[in-house]
Protein backbone atom coordinates (compact mmCIF):
# COMPACT_ATOMS: atom_id res chain seq x y z
CA UNK A 1 0.00 0.00 0.00
CA UNK A 2 1.52 3.36 -0.59
CA UNK A 3 1.57 6.18 1.74
CA UNK A 4 -0.80 7.87 0.06
CA UNK A 5 -3.42 5.38 -0.32
CA UNK A 6 -2.48 4.61 3.85
CA UNK A 7 -2.91 8.28 4.28
CA UNK A 8 -6.61 8.37 2.95
CA UNK A 9 -8.05 5.26 4.42
CA UNK A 10 -6.61 7.00 7.81
CA UNK A 11 -8.76 10.22 7.16
CA UNK A 12 -11.61 8.72 5.98
CA UNK A 13 -11.65 6.50 9.57
CA UNK A 14 -10.59 9.95 11.64
CA UNK A 15 -14.27 11.76 9.56
CA UNK A 16 -16.00 8.48 10.84
CA UNK A 17 -14.87 9.10 14.27
CA UNK A 18 -15.74 12.82 14.16
CA UNK A 19 -19.19 11.67 13.10
CA UNK A 20 -19.67 10.38 16.37
CA UNK A 21 -19.20 13.46 18.07
CA UNK A 22 -22.65 15.48 18.47
CA UNK A 23 -23.09 19.05 18.28
CA UNK A 24 -24.44 19.43 22.24
CA UNK A 25 -27.03 22.29 21.28
CA UNK A 26 -28.11 19.79 18.59
CA UNK A 27 -27.46 16.36 19.73
CA UNK A 28 -29.15 14.59 16.83
CA UNK A 29 -26.38 15.86 14.71
CA UNK A 30 -23.19 15.69 14.33
CA UNK A 31 -19.82 18.35 13.61
CA UNK A 32 -19.10 16.53 10.55
CA UNK A 33 -22.67 16.53 9.18
CA UNK A 34 -22.65 20.57 10.54
CA UNK A 35 -19.74 21.21 8.47
CA UNK A 36 -17.89 22.30 10.68
CA UNK A 37 -14.45 19.91 10.19
CA UNK A 38 -11.92 22.59 8.38
CA UNK A 39 -8.89 20.30 8.12
CA UNK A 40 -7.70 16.74 9.99
CA UNK A 41 -3.34 16.81 9.65
CA UNK A 42 -1.85 13.56 11.00
CA UNK A 43 1.63 13.28 11.96
CA UNK A 44 2.99 9.72 13.29
CA UNK A 45 0.92 9.74 16.53
CA UNK A 46 -0.28 13.19 16.79
CA UNK A 47 -3.43 14.85 14.93
CA UNK A 48 -4.60 18.26 14.40
CA UNK A 49 -7.97 18.97 14.03
CA UNK A 50 -9.37 22.14 12.59
CA UNK A 51 -12.72 22.83 13.73
CA UNK A 52 -14.66 25.74 12.38
CA UNK A 53 -16.82 27.22 14.92
CA UNK A 54 -20.85 27.54 13.70
CA UNK A 55 -21.62 30.85 15.64
CA UNK A 56 -19.67 33.01 17.38
CA UNK A 57 -20.19 33.24 21.46
CA UNK A 58 -22.32 29.59 21.50
CA UNK A 59 -20.83 28.21 24.11
CA UNK A 60 -20.55 24.72 23.15
CA UNK A 61 -17.14 24.66 22.08
CA UNK A 62 -15.29 23.57 25.12
CA UNK A 63 -17.67 20.54 25.36
CA UNK A 64 -16.90 19.97 21.50
CA UNK A 65 -13.12 20.40 22.05
CA UNK A 66 -13.35 17.72 24.77
CA UNK A 67 -16.02 15.12 23.45
CA UNK A 68 -13.39 15.60 20.44
CA UNK A 69 -10.28 14.70 22.37
CA UNK A 70 -11.67 11.36 24.46
CA UNK A 71 -13.16 9.97 21.43
CA UNK A 72 -9.84 10.77 19.20
CA UNK A 73 -7.90 9.30 22.37
CA UNK A 74 -9.54 5.91 22.29
CA UNK A 75 -7.97 5.21 18.93
CA UNK A 76 -4.78 3.03 19.00
CA UNK A 77 -1.62 4.65 18.14
CA UNK A 78 -2.63 8.05 19.45
CA UNK A 79 -0.41 10.31 21.27
CA UNK A 80 -1.71 13.56 21.14
CA UNK A 81 -5.21 15.08 19.67
CA UNK A 82 -5.11 18.90 19.49
CA UNK A 83 -8.51 20.89 18.51
CA UNK A 84 -8.12 24.16 16.63
CA UNK A 85 -10.90 26.66 16.77
CA UNK A 86 -10.37 28.82 13.36
CA UNK A 87 -12.22 31.77 11.79
CA UNK A 88 -10.92 31.91 8.59
CA UNK A 89 -12.36 30.51 6.49
CA UNK A 90 -15.57 31.49 8.56
CA UNK A 91 -17.76 28.93 8.48
CA UNK A 92 -21.61 29.18 6.90
CA UNK A 93 -24.88 27.67 7.19
CA UNK A 94 -23.94 26.21 2.96
CA UNK A 95 -21.76 23.89 4.60
CA UNK A 96 -24.32 21.69 6.40
CA UNK A 97 -24.57 18.64 4.36
CA UNK A 98 -27.95 16.99 3.00
CA UNK A 99 -27.99 14.55 5.14
CA UNK A 100 -27.56 17.00 8.29
CA UNK A 101 -30.43 19.24 6.58
CA UNK A 102 -32.38 16.59 6.79
CA UNK A 103 -31.82 16.44 10.25
CA UNK A 104 -31.88 19.30 11.61
CA UNK A 105 -35.45 19.37 9.80
CA UNK A 106 -36.45 16.15 11.70
CA UNK A 107 -35.60 17.86 15.27
CA UNK A 108 -37.75 20.60 14.10
CA UNK A 109 -34.82 23.42 13.41
CA UNK A 110 -35.09 24.79 9.63
CA UNK A 111 -31.92 26.29 7.70
CA UNK A 112 -31.86 28.75 5.50
CA UNK A 113 -31.64 27.07 2.03
CA UNK A 114 -28.57 27.15 0.00
CA UNK A 115 -29.55 29.35 -2.86
CA UNK A 116 -31.88 31.74 -0.88
CA UNK A 117 -30.75 32.95 2.08
CA UNK A 118 -33.19 34.88 3.22
CA UNK A 119 -35.69 32.39 2.93
CA UNK A 120 -36.69 30.03 5.61
CA UNK A 121 -38.81 26.45 5.30
CA UNK A 122 -41.06 25.43 7.93
CA UNK A 123 -39.60 22.18 8.90
CA UNK A 124 -42.73 20.75 9.37
CA UNK A 125 -44.64 21.47 6.22
CA UNK A 126 -42.04 22.73 3.82
CA UNK A 127 -44.11 26.01 3.15
CA UNK A 128 -41.75 28.90 2.61
CA UNK A 129 -44.96 30.91 3.49
CA UNK A 130 -43.02 31.84 7.14
CA UNK A 131 -42.82 34.98 8.90
CA UNK A 132 -39.68 35.93 10.98
CA UNK A 133 -41.38 36.88 14.33
CA UNK A 134 -38.33 36.97 16.92
CA UNK A 135 -34.53 37.20 15.97
CA UNK A 136 -33.45 35.54 19.24
CA UNK A 137 -34.53 32.04 19.94
CA UNK A 138 -34.05 29.62 22.67
CA UNK A 139 -29.75 30.20 21.97
CA UNK A 140 -27.92 33.14 20.41
CA UNK A 141 -28.03 30.77 17.06
CA UNK A 142 -31.70 30.70 16.62
CA UNK A 143 -34.15 32.66 15.23
CA UNK A 144 -37.91 31.89 16.06
CA UNK A 145 -40.37 31.78 12.70
CA UNK A 146 -44.06 31.46 12.51
CA UNK A 147 -45.66 29.34 9.62
CA UNK A 148 -48.70 30.36 7.85
CA UNK A 149 -49.95 27.44 6.50
CA UNK A 150 -49.51 24.80 9.41
CA UNK A 151 -49.71 27.53 11.56
CA UNK A 152 -47.09 26.32 13.68
CA UNK A 153 -44.23 28.09 15.45
CA UNK A 154 -40.27 26.84 14.75
CA UNK A 155 -36.63 27.52 15.28
CA UNK A 156 -34.48 28.43 12.63
CA UNK A 157 -30.53 28.75 12.41
CA UNK A 158 -29.10 32.15 12.02
CA UNK A 159 -27.85 32.36 8.11
CA UNK A 160 -24.66 33.46 8.17
ZN1 LIG B 1 -45.59 24.66 8.26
Amino acid sequence: MTQTQNGKQKQERFYQILDEVKDPEIPVISIVEMGMVHQITVEERIIWIQVMPTFLGCPALEMIERSIRERMLEEPDMDEVFVEFIRDPLWSSERITPIGREKLAGFGLATPSIDRLDQVECPYCQSSGTNLVNLFGSTACRSIYYCRSCKEPFEAMKPI
